[in-house]
C-alpha cells in the first residue's frame, strides 16, 4: 500500500518544466521565438556570433521554462526542440 494523490490539471501545469535543445549554429536571429515566449526567457546572445554571422538565440533561465513549445512552433527553421522534464 502506498499513499497516492492525483494531481489536479492546474498542479500538473505548474510542475511542467522544459528543456530546450537549440541548434544555435543555424539560428538567423529573427527573434520570432523571443517574441512569443510567455516567460520571457529567450534572448539573442549579445556576445557570440554563429557561423552564419548572426547572434543566436539563447535561454537565460531554463528553470522557468514551462514546456509550452511556442518557441519551437514559431521558429521558421525548426531549430528549437522542447522536451518536458519532471
Ligand atoms: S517552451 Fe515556452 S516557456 Fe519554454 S522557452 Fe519555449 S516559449 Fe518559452
Ligand atoms: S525563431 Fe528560430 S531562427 Fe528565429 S531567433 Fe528564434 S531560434 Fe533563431
Amino acid at each position: 500500500m502506498y499513499a497516492y494523490s492525483k494531481k489536479t490539471e492546474k498542479e500538473v501545469k505548474q510542475l511542467a518544466k522544459g528543456k530546450l535543445v537549440l541548434r544555435a549554429d543555424r539560428c538567423k536571429g529573427c527573434e520570432l521565438c523571443v517574441s512569443v515566449c510567455p516567460k520571457k526567457i529567450l534572448k539573442l546572445d549579445d556576445v557570440n556570433v554563429n557561423r552564419k554571422g548572426y547572434h543566436p538565440v539563447t535561454v537565460i533561465n531554463e528553470d522557468e521554462c514551462i514546456a509550452c513549445a511556442s518557441c519551437a512552433m514559431m521558429c521558421p527553421d525548426g531549430i528549437i526542440n522542447v522536451y518536458k522534464v519532471d
